[in-house]
């Protein structure tokens, strides 16, 4: 066993606080990343507040792992010491059933096992949100080296739950784009879709964030409070990425669908959307559809695909004991467009 030192809720309402356990050694399949960044995902917070239920405590969130590696088993061929490595939101899967033997580890039909909160079998898990983790690296990632580290970090999360459904719905040139929501996801969204080739309209409820929408790669910005701008995207868009993080009516943007299009919704709120108009969805053959994350192999995909693209997120650096008032500051809207801890602050503030 390794002391790990990490940060973590104790309880639904207790704020994160330093706290230190235990983490297996590296058996024959695993290896060990010291963790240099963990980006905050907006799941983090609803997991540690206890939005979704079922939440174990101790909790330590983060999913958006990059680090180094420093040691590996016996029978590890991909890895070595020293090379560059990620984990995002699973460590393992059963293995044996359709979704596993497809490459779709996260739909596991016998449950994946989360980076945090634990999986099937019950016992917790703890996340990045810490100074190293042990993984089997039949689910850790490759990451290219010269790339801003940091920056790389919520790709592990918010740019895989944003690439696979924009790779399954077929996403590129010809074709209108909406992404909702300019946060971690959505800013993951507008890039990946612009570098696939499509034409991009974000629909945010922050007219602040225009002018930084159109730099990221937007061709249009519509803000969803207003009608006419909204009734200027009336059955255009091919497919609609819903990121926002909070309940809300859905039917001003399926009326933005095209006959056939697709809204998938990959934000997850604590409180349900109002049941949309059947008839929004009947009169124009429309769909809505959710998507959870990516499998490994298409995360690495992913991964391959930014770095062929120079892209990677826009962050802001926090320290480890500024944790707090970064999620208070992420309900607000206000981060550009990730947090991300330097884990070498850790340090300052273990238990
Ligand atoms: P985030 O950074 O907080 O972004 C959410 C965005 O939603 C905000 O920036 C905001 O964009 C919009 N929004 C509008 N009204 C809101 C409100 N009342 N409260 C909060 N946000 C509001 O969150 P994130 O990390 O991108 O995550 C977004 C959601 O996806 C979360 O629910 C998260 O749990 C979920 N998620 C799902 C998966 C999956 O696999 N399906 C994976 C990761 C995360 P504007 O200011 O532009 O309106
Ligand atoms: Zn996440
Ligand atoms: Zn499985």
């Amino acid at each position: 066993m390794s002391l790990c030192h990490g940060i973590a809720a104790a309880a639904a309402d207790a704020p994160l606080a330093p706290w230190s356990f235990e983490r297996r050694e590296p058996g024959p399949n695993d290896i060990r990343i010291d963790i240099a960044y963990c980006g905050v995902c907006h799941s983090d917070l609803h997991t540690a507040r206890g939005e979704w239920g079922g939440t174990m405590f101790p909790c330590v969130p983060g999913h958006e792992i990059v680090g180094t590696v420093t040691a590996v088993g016996s029978a590890v061929t991909a890895f070595k010491v020293g090379d560059l490595a990620g984990v995002g939101c699973m460590v393992d899967s059963c293995r044996t059933c359709d979704s596993c033997k497809e490459g779709e580890e996260q739909y596991c039909q016998n449950g994946m096992t989360g980076t945090y909160n634990g999986g099937p079998d019950g016992v917790n898990t703890y996340g990045g949100y810490s100074d190293h983790i042990v993984v089997d690296a039949g689910y850790a990632l490759h990451i290219q080296q010269g790339q801003d580290l940091a920056a790389v970090a919520p790709l592990l999360c918010a740019g895989i739950t944003t690439y696979s459904p924009l790779a399954h719905w077929k996403v590129g040139p010809g074709q209108r784009v909406g992404v909702v929501g300019l946060g971690g996801l959505g800013h993951m969204a507008v890039k990946i879709a612009k570098a696939m080739g499509a034409e991009v309209v974000l629909f945010t409820t922050s007219e602040s964030k225009r002018a930084d929408a159109l730099r990221l790669g937007a061709d249009v910005v519509v803000n969803s409070k207003d009608k006419a701008q909204m009734q200027a995207q009336a059955n255009r868009l091919h497919f609609i990425l819903n990121t926002v993080a909070a309940s809300h009516n859905l039917d001003p943007l399926i009326g933005c669908l095209r006959r056939d299009g697709t809204m998938c919704l990959v934000g997850a709120p604590e409180h349900a959307h109002p049941s949309p108009q059947v008839f929004g969805l009947i009169l124009h053959r429309r769909s809505i559809a959710g998507s959870l994350i990516g499998g490994i192999r298409e995360t690495q995909e992913m991964l391959d695909f930014c770095a062929r693209h120079g892209i990677t997120a826009d962050i802001e650096m926090i320290r480890a004991d500024e944790i707090n008032t970064a999620y208070e500051r992420m309900l607000k809207g206000d981060v550009k467009y990730r947090f991300v801890i330097d884990m070498a602050t850790l340090q300052d503030v273990a238990a």
